[in-house]
């Protein structure tokens, strides 16, 4: 077989939807798997609904997951994607090519008079495809009067057309239901169908690997290349994802674009791994590497059946590859986060890089996004925190105050201020009252973050420092309870 080549073919509409983003990640696994070559296009053909601004976000979504592409003309820098935009010329060659042979013709049907005929169709029961009526017409550009010209397909009327699509099988289109569609429009610009299947063959695509929502677009494009008598690649037309409602993902169903992933604390490993097993398995196996993904993707592995988006999942995943992450990369990717939760440039300079790798430590085991990373480790840093004040009421009681301040009047005569020192001083405190470990240690947690939960104390109380767990102290002791 020759070198496997595919690719992701966005309009750049939009931002990088991860219904897009699966799609992408299914054709460059497969490509990275056979050794073959991952091409990215642009389909900016519609000048209207595309901008400058979705394909950067786009390309700094795919980057963003790691998918890099393999090739493009030089377009200022790193290899960029090919636009459609740069090749109208080749679309108006072969359009011109389907022309001079007879398979394509030049139509002047206005829209009002197509809609008119369409409406009529309707009425009259019949399905509205186009008549035919400019068939004759042939090679002339444009009518008597001048009136511009769409070229059309010349689409038999009968036969069957197969494809072997290769996640669903087989699936038939009989040719008759087709009309003679638009190949370019009056503008010049080349319609969707005709614009892919050039770039398709010029690009020398052995398999297109899309969303099934273009099953219906095939039939169409295969038609085509008969026409202009070029080889057809393999189909795979995977499923679409939908919401837990079962109707196809939206914004309804939670954030879809994958920078808000991106932007709400998500690694893009984990975001990659939970788009991977959307639609495709391999066995009961969750936590893939990005070397597993591509050492044991296939299309036979895909599913026929559409699959569900779990938020809560991806969110779990997440969690997973925070924990495995190393504390210095979780650290660099969460200043911005711990900026956003309201930690000063200072406070964040003034803990020094050891001791923010350490913070992480402790808080990596159970955040689930970087988001909640930076809010749950926020009292670490020095300042004003937000208190619980519920919480307060409930175990800052006047007996645990007095504990606390009589702990902490110990504390400071402590000779090193370390973790295993307090620990020590704790249990010996505890045993000397007859009390638990934790009711002497929950207070202290409330005191410290103003919350009931927080990672185990005394490292945290190490990292922060005596003088800021004192401040921190009186600030609790001051308050109400
Ligand atoms: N531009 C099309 C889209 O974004 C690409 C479809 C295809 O892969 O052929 O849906």
């Amino acid at each position: 077989m020759s070198k496997v080549r595919v690719r992701f073919a966005p309009s750049p509409t939009g931002y990088l939807h991860v219904g897009g983003a699966r799609t992408a990640l299914y054709n460059w696994l497969f490509a990275r798997h056979e050794k073959g070559d991952f091409i990215l296009r642009i389909e900016d053909t519609d000048a209207e609904r595309s901008t400058d601004e979705s394909t950067t976000t786009i390309l700094e979504a795919l980057r963003w997951l790691g998918l890099d592409w393999d090739e493009g003309p030089e377009v200022g820098g790193p290899v960029g994607p090919y636009r459609q935009a740069d090749r109208l010329k080749l679309y108006h060659d072969y359009a011109q090519r389907l022309l001079d042979e007879g398979k394509a013709y030049y139509c002047i049907c206005t829209p009002e008079e197509l809609e008119a005929r369409r409406k009529a169709a309707l009425a009259a029961g019949t399905s509205p495809r186009y008549d035919g009526r400019c068939r004759q017409r042939g090679n002339d550009p444009a009518g008597a009067d001048g009136r511009g010209a769409v070229v059309r397909l010349l689409v038999g009327e009968e036969g069957t057309i197969e494809i072997a699509d290769l996640v669903h099988g087989p699936i038939r289109f009989e040719t008759g239901d087709l009309d003679d569609f638009i190949l370019l429009r009056s503008d010049g610009m080349p319609t969707y169908n005709f614009a892919v299947v050039v770039d398709d063959v010029l690009m020398g695509m052995t398999h297109v690997i899309r969303g099934d929502d273009h099953i219906s677009n095939t039939p169409r494009q295969i038609v085509l290349y008969e026409a202009l008598d070029l080889p057809i690649p393999h189909f795979a037309h995977i499923p679409m994802i939908l919401g837990a409602d079962r109707s196809r993902l939206s914004k309804r169903h939670g954030a879809t674009s994958v920078l808000a992933y991106q932007q709400m604390g998500y690694l893009p490993e984990a975001v990659v791994n939970y788009l991977a097993r959307l639609g495709w398995s391999y066995g009961d196996q969750e936590i893939f590497t990005q070397d597993e993904l591509v050492g044991y993707f296939s299309l036979e592995r895909v599913g026929k059946t559409p699959a569900v988006f779990d938020p809560v999942k991806l969110e779990w995943l997440n969690g997973q590859y925070i924990k495995r992450a190393s504390a210095d990369r979780l650290t660099a990717l969460l200043k911005p986060f711990w900026g956003a939760a309201g930690v000063s440039p200072e406070g964040l300079a003034g803990m020094g890089e050891d001791r923010l790798q350490r913070m992480v430590c402790l808080f990596q085991e159970r955040a689930r996004t970087l988001t909640e990373l930076a809010s749950s480790s926020r009292f670490v840093f020095d300042g004003k925190i937000e208190r619980d004040a519920a919480a307060a009421l409930k175990v800052l009681t006047p007996e645990a105050k007095a504990r606390v301040r009589t702990l902490a009047a110990e504390i400071e005569a402590l000779p090193t201020f370390t973790a295993e020192t307090l620990e020590t001083l704790f249990r010996t405190r505890a045993a000397a009252l007859g009390i638990k470990l934790v009711d002497l240690a929950q207070p202290f947690r409330v005191a410290l973050s103003g919350k009931t939960v927080s990672p185990p104390i005394f490292p945290i109380m190490e990292l922060m420092g005596w003088n800021a767990v004192r401040r921190r102290v009186e600030e609790a002791l001051e308050g109400e309870g």
